[in-house]
């Protein structure tokens, strides 16, 4: 093999690796619970790849169906001319989504099917004469990915700080809940009347102008977020009275994190479109989707033509031949293990072990919620700069797991095991114990 530093120097990630030229954290192989660095050592992944691989690491079922597609049919533009099993992978799709939202709209990532859902929600207003209806309402600290429309429903000014002028920061609903639910397992009981905040974005903006509130039903990159009792709830009745569509960017919470197929059904609150992605393939292939409420579809697709508007938007790799193979057998694995159910089994036990962290001196905060979890730890010197570290060294002491500043996230397999559990919870004490408040 060549050296480390000559492997990294043709790639330029730009992303905030910062030293990732100086000092690389490779894994060249992966397999159930774990990964494995170019040298053989096995670490265990304590956040699914990235939320990805909900049914562990190197599914064969998986392998092979993507294999037997491409030999099948490799190709083909989907829009233009699309396939059997592009239609058998939105079936299976619909058929773990909330009742009604059972159109698909297949797109290649989060950040995809985000931009995408604005543009059904803009679409939809044009096609009911409603096009004023133009601003979007997101929340504080929310992240709905890289491209445009994402960057702008950003929360994190920083992802959005470059692009000014371009993209246009999306009024933001205040999202302070976190002072109330310090130490919270599940949803916290107070708080609830934050979504009221809503109220003086509607007083601010006008209703007739609004088009849709984009969520995160958990915030997952930005902390792991958990609303309070009853938010959700209102937002929707607030939604409601307004005439504002809701979106759940539903690309980590999707597939099984928090219990059930969808956050939608844990806090059992219905959105009119559900973004996803990461596990809609266990991470095999690059897929994403959107589940529209087939009332928006159908107002979209009938509207009389004088309204109408063409909706103009598809990718040429949208639900790509093996991608949709990928997606069938993910969505089969998660059905025939029973993984949902499963991870909710599991997530009483998880989040006792992780809340065992609570001790530490490091440590000034856990939120968790199915098997999803922040720990948020006691910055020391720069925003950010002990998450960075912990990561590392969590990577060097055989754990692989995502920081966002300075919170720790943990998002284990559907798959794992209590012993797996214990694994991840013991490197996590082994490493925070050297870390003070
Ligand atoms: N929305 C949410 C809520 C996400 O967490 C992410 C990625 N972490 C995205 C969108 C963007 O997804 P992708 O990286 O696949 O573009």
């Amino acid at each position: 093999t060549p050296p480390r530093a000559s492997l990294a120097e043709f790639w330029l990630p730009f992303t905030p690796n910062r030293d990732f030229k100086k000092a690389p954290k490779l894994v060249a192989r992966a397999e159930g619970m774990y990964y494995y660095d170019p040298q053989g050592r096995p670490i265990i992944d304590g956040v699914s790849g990235l939320f990805a691989s909900a049914a562990g690491h190197g599914r064969a079922e998986i392998a092979e169906a993507v294999g037997q597609q491409l030999r099948e049919l490799d190709f083909t533009a989907s829009f233009y001319r699309s396939h059997p099993l592009a239609f058998t992978a939105a079936r299976a799709i619909s058929e773990l989504t909330p009742d009604g939202l059972d159109r698909i709209f297949f797109v290649n990532s989060g950040s995809e099917a985000v931009d995408t859902a604005m543009k059904i929600v803009l679409a939809y207003h044009r096609a009911r004469g409603e096009g004023q209806r133009t601003v979007f309402i997101s929340r504080e600290r929310a992240y709905h990915g890289v491209n445009f429309g994402g960057v702008s429903l950003s929360g994190l000014v920083n992802n959005r700080r470059a692009f000014g002028g371009v993209a246009t920061p999306a009024p933001l609903l205040r999202h302070t809940w976190r002072a109330e639910s310090v130490f919270s397992h599940g949803q916290p009981d107070t708080g609830a009347d934050l979504a009221d905040d809503l109220l003086r974005l509607i007083a601010v903006h006008g209703a007739e102008n609004i088009a849709a509130v984009f969520v995160e039903p958990i915030a997952g990159s930005t902390g792991v977020l958990v609303p309070p009792r009853g938010y959700l709830e209102r937002l929707r009745a607030i939604c409601d009275a307004h005439g504002l569509l809701l979106v759940f960017d539903e690309v980590i919470t999707g597939f099984g994190r928090t219990g059930r197929a969808f956050a939608a059904q844990s806090f059992k609150v219905r959105p009119d479109l559900i973004t996803m992605a990461k596990a809609i393939t266990n991470g095999a292939q690059p897929m994403g989707a959107v589940a529209v409420d087939r009332r928006i579809h159908d107002q979209i697709v009938h509207s009389a033509p004088e309204e109408s508007i063409e909706f103009f938007h598809g990718y040429t790799w949208s639900a790509h031949p093996a991608a949709c193979a990928a997606c069938v057998a993910a969505l089969d694995i998660y059905a025939r293990e029973n993984l949902f159910a499963r991870g909710a089994e599991l997530s009483a036990y998880f989040q006792q072990r992780v809340f065992s962290l609570a001790d530490l001196p490091a440590v000034t905060d856990i939120r968790a919620y199915g098997l999803f979890a922040g720990i948020e730890l006691a910055p020391a010197g720069k925003p950010g700069e002990r998450g960075y570290r912990v990561q590392k060294e969590l990577f060097d002491a055989g754990l692989h797991l995502k920081t966002t500043g300075d919170a720790a996230i943990l998002a284990p397999a559907l798959i794992a095991s209590p012993a797996h559990i214990d694994e991840i919870i013991d490197v996590l004490r082994r490493v925070l114990v050297c870390h003070s408040a």
